[in-house]
């Protein structure tokens, strides 16, 4: 993933020679902001229990330059090892959290705890830490179904599906939803009772180089490439014509950096982060299995699954007036940079079996 040469230089100033911590920085979207905080000149402080990844990327990163980047093995329930990890930080971009919607269904009180209680001590010990900001992942799930859904006659599937905005009540449907959701209200109370800057990002299915793909919770994208490079069908739950606005996460990873770096007040507001345009699931294996060069393998459809929404499409407005942000690269490009990536990984792991 790299960022284009303009936003670099915009944020080059505001990171150069910072301290900031990174939670969940083992993860998918923490290995790529440690890239991008590294390029910048950031000294990264990094707290993960490795629930839900390795040290492959990280280990790596610390062997090549061991004083801007420190790891702390620990839990954010941890308060030691938060105030450990936030010495001297003055930026907390918080992501760690047991993710997957299918995974809170089986495991309610986990993804409560951690994403809800976990935020609340994370907030905790930032302010223990005297940490000026905090940029706190949060997803699309809250919003839960749109009350104006796509016209059951329209031939396609598509209809006109309205955009998420901030402003929408949300309608939480899985454990994961109400997690997430209790997070960005904990980050908007202790931005407003204890003077904290800070913001919750609402992700929409963010993908690209690293998310995992292994395990029974495998998000869509690396779903489908593992399967297709396989030379396997793809998994469709329910009829392929549910739709996502798929994020790169060049762009998620964009929004993080901005949001630290405003001088704009943040007051614990709720972000919407997109590209602002839907793709239907049908569409997303097609793309995949062109990219993959096995265009003709067909998807295999079982049963919708519970607490999984019908459409989700994000109105950006919002992160564009507040972030300056705006989403980076195309889907086209993003898909083939993450099945290159799945490529990759898939021919050397058949070298060594
Ligand atoms: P990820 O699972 O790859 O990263 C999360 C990291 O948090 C993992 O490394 C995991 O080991 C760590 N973790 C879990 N529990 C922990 C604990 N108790 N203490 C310390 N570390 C812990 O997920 P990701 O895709 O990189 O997501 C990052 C954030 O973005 C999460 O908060 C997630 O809910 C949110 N989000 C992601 C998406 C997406 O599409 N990837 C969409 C919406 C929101």
């Amino acid at each position: 993933m790299k960022l284009p040469v303009d936003l670099v230089a915009r944020l080059k100033g505001p990171y150069d020679a910072r301290k900031v911590c990174v939670t969940g920085g083992a993860g998918f979207i923490g290995g790529h902001v440690i890239d991008a905080l590294c390029g910048l000149g950031s000294t990264v402080s990094v707290i993960d229990d490795l629930s839900n990844s390795t040290l492959d990327h990280l280990g790596e990163m610390i062997e090549l330059d061991p004083s801007r980047l420190r790891f702390i093995h620990g839990s954010i329930l941890d308060e030691r090892a938060l105030d450990e990890t936030m010495r001297g930080c003055d930026l907390v971009i918080h992501l760690a959290a047991v993710g997957s919607v299918p995974r809170s269904i089986a495991e309610p009180q986990r993804s409560m705890a951690v994403n809800a209680m976990g935020t609340v001590r994370v907030l905790e010990a930032a302010r223990r830490a005297g940490v000026r900001r905090i940029v706190s992942a949060s997803s699309s799930s809250v919003y839960g179904d749109t009350p104006n859904a796509p016209s059951a006659g329209d031939a396609s599937g598509a209809g006109i599906v309205t955009p998420r905005s901030e402003t929408q009540l949300p309608a939480p449907m899985s454990p994961y939803a109400a997690s997430k959701l209790a997070g960005e209200a904990a980050v908007r109370s202790w931005c407003l009772c204890y003077g904290m800057q800070g913001a919750s990002l609402r992700f929409f299915n963010v993908f690209g180089p690293r998310q995992s793909a292994d395990s029974a919770y495998a998000a869509v994208v690396p779903a489908f490439a593992a399967s297709l490079l396989r030379g396997q069908s793809p998994v469709i739950f329910g009829d392929g014509q549910q739709s996502r606005d798929f994020t790169p996460v060049a762009s998620a990873v964009a929004a993080c950096l901005l949001a630290g770096a405003t001088t704009r007040e943040l007051c614990g507001q709720a972000i919407n982060i997109a590209r602002g345009e839907r793709t239907t699931i049908l569409e997303l294996a097609q793309m995949i299995a062109l990219a993959s060069g096995a265009p003709s393998i067909q998807p295999t459809f079982r049963d919708a699954r519970a607490g999984d929404v019908r459409h989700s499409l994000a109105n950006i407005a919002m992160a564009r007036a507040l972030l300056d942000y705006t989403p980076l690269g195309t889907m086209n490009e993003a898909i083939a940079e993450t099945v290159a990536f799945y490529r990759h990984t898939h021919n050397s792991a058949g070298q060594h079996s």
